[in-house]
């Protein structure tokens, strides 16, 4: 069974590969499928609505199921941001190095450190079922980047005081908010498989 992943970056559909084929699912990109996605607007206002608005996208497009994720950091100082805007709150040109940079000078010497990744992944069937769940993963924000393991806010996001920059892929998915909420779609998919007769 054919399930398109919605994404460009070759480690998440790694990872998602990784999840569902356990369940008989073969994931695969748009690309792999044969099929350019068009650019879609992310113009939702939470994680959820966004990795919604990508995988019904693509379901369209492609004529099976899709799942898509959207994922960032929430900063406590910052009242909850970047969030949804963690790719392109520094602009559209700006490198990790410079969104980074950018979150330690926000915090200054601030003792409210506090921080979350979230991550909501989003699976539409071409009858309209969605699936839909929400990871998080808890910690703080360091006063320097540490590591160079990871991409984006990795180095300078301390988990149990220790640098996600540090960690190997295997260490992060454990505990990340991309790995839980890939465990709990596939805990959901299974479900969902058992009981509709289309997929059996
Ligand atoms: P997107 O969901 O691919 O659009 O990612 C949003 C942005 O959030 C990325 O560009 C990263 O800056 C950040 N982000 C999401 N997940 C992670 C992670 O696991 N580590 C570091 N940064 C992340």
């Amino acid at each position: 069974m054919k399930f398109i992943i919605a994404t460009n970056n070759p480690k998440k559909l790694i990872e998602m590969e990784r999840i569902l084929a356990p369940l008989g699912i073969s994931a695969v990109s748009a690309k792999d499928a044969g099929v350019k996605l068009d650019e879609v607007e992310e113009n939702g206002t939470t994680f959820a609505e966004n990795s919604y608005i990508k995988a019904k996208a693509a379901c369209a497009k492609t004529g099976f199921p899709a799942i898509a994720d959207d994922s960032g950091i929430c900063v406590d100082f910052l009242n909850g941001g970047p969030g949804i805007y963690s790719a392109r709150f520094a602009g559209e040109e700006a490198t990790d190095e410079d969104k980074n940079n950018l979150i330690l000078a926000k915090l200054g010497d601030t003792k409210n450190r506090g921080a979350h990744y979230t991550a909501a992944i989003t699976c539409v069937f071409p009858n309209g079922d969605k699936l839909q769940v929400e990871g998080k993963c808890f910690g703080e924000i360091a006063y320097e980047p540490d590591g160079d393991g990871g991409f984006g806010y990795d180095p300078i996001f301390l988990y149990e005081g220790k640098s996600f920059g540090t960690f190997t892929a295997e260490e992060k998915d454990k505990v990340s908010h991309r790995g839980n909420a890939l465990r709990m779609m596939r805990d959901e998919l299974k479900k969902y498989l058992e009981g509709n007769d289309a997929y059996k």
